[in-house]
């Protein structure tokens, strides 16, 4: 199939990178726009002066036999690794239990790399922020705080951006898709990434902490395919996260490097801190993405896949199905060329 339709992708994540692959590869064209300078969204490594540190998603999971196959085609392209870390719990009561079995996966050499994977080949246009859509006779035209209006029409807008960012472009366009995203929830995650000049003491590589501030934490150099210094990274707790706000990165920094001392930690020698605003929710719909036919306009992301790595893409994913099936229509209809 090879259409004249040229749909706009908003969101480089891996919800959007899903969604325009598989257009992109029915043979649709696509274009994706990006506010940051890369790929990848959540799933991401901060890099600084010889160290690197995964910010963000810290391992995906893949359970559903359609992203089982996914990651089988990242493996054999070498940017996808089984992680095993020595895993430890502490409980509400900062006891040390056991680690889960779960078969757990990371980007290598870095958490970006499945992203870079999918976007190879693509249209793809970072540092473009859609600020605005409008909706013509000849299709959309999309506004952006950088480039001003895009020159081009398109025939379709799918939005691949966490909910809070995605209702404000949808309320002046679709009630409907407005209503969806005003519905989800997400919270925040302060998280701290540390650089040591030797390997922190504790027998375990990561840890799910169930009490104070802190959720989560990894031993970053664990993962396949790192060098360089020993870093670490910190999440802390959606319920502290979002009480700390609009704290300090210092204050921040010292709360979290306290609890991680309490765990066995050490203190690093330098810190960065990054705070998510929009990073974690639990919330799904039917069918994993939302589309308004009639419009040409859809929404993916985690958000409405149970907001995991492996629900981005196939929210993503099935948010490209149904946007071929309008392509489909309009090829029985005869508006396009098969
Ligand atoms: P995103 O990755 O958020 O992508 C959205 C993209 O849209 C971004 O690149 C953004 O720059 C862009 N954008 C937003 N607004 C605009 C605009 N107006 N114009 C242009 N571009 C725009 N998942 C797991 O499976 N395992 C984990 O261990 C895990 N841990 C996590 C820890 C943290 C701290 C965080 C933040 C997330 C974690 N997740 C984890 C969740 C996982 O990262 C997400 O589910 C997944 O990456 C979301 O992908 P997405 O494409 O839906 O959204």
């Amino acid at each position: 199939m090879n259409t004249a339709l040229h749909y706009a992708v908003l969101g480089a994540g891996i919800a959007g990178l899903s969604c325009a692959r598989a257009l992109a590869d029915a043979g649709v064209r696509v274009t994706v726009l990006d506010k940051s300078r890369g790929p990848g969204g959540r799933m991401s490594t901060r890099r600084g002066d010889g160290w690197a540190c995964d910010h963000g998603a810290q391992y995906f999971t893949a359970r559903d036999p359609l992203f089982q196959a996914e990651l089988a085609r990242w493996q054999a392209a070498g940017v996808a690794v089984r992680w095993q870390p020595r895993l430890a719990v502490f409980d509400a009561a900062g006891r040390r239990t056991g680690g889960g079995d779960e078969l757990r996966h990371v980007g290598t050499p870095r958490m970006t790399a499945p992203a870079r994977l999918l976007a190879d080949g693509l249209d793809l246009r970072l540092q473009t922020t859609v600020s605005a859509l409008q909706r013509y006779d000849h299709g959309w035209e999309l506004a952006t705080a950088e480039r001003g209006l895009l020159p081009e029409a398109f025939d379709g807008v799918l939005l691949a951006v966490p909910a809070p960012q995605a209702l404000p472009l949808l309320q002046p366009v679709s009630a409907a898709l407005a209503a969806v995203a005003a519905a989800a929830r997400m919270q925040a995650c302060w998280a701290l990434m540390l650089r040591f000049v030797a390997p922190v003491a504790v027998d375990f590589d990561a840890a799910f902490v169930n009490h104070g501030p802190l959720r989560w934490i990894a031993r970053d150099t664990s993962k396949p395919g790192r060098g360089g210094p020993e870093t670490w990274t910190l999440h802390a707790s959606a319920e502290w996260s979002e009480a700390h706000l609009e704290e300090s990165t210092e204050q921040v920094a010292v709360a979290l490097m306290a609890a991680f001392c309490e765990l066995g930690g050490a203190v690093p020698l330098a810190w960065s801190a990054h705070r998510w605003r929009y990073a974690i929710t639990d919330a799904a719909v039917a069918g994993g993405c939302a589309w308004d036919a009639a419009h040409g306009v859809g929404l993916c992301g985690d958000w409405l896949h149970g907001g995991r790595v492996e629900g981005a893409w196939l929210s993503g994913h099935a948010l490209a199905q149904r946007a071929l099936a309008k392509v489909g229509d309009e090829l029985r209809a005869g508006l396009v060329q098969a």
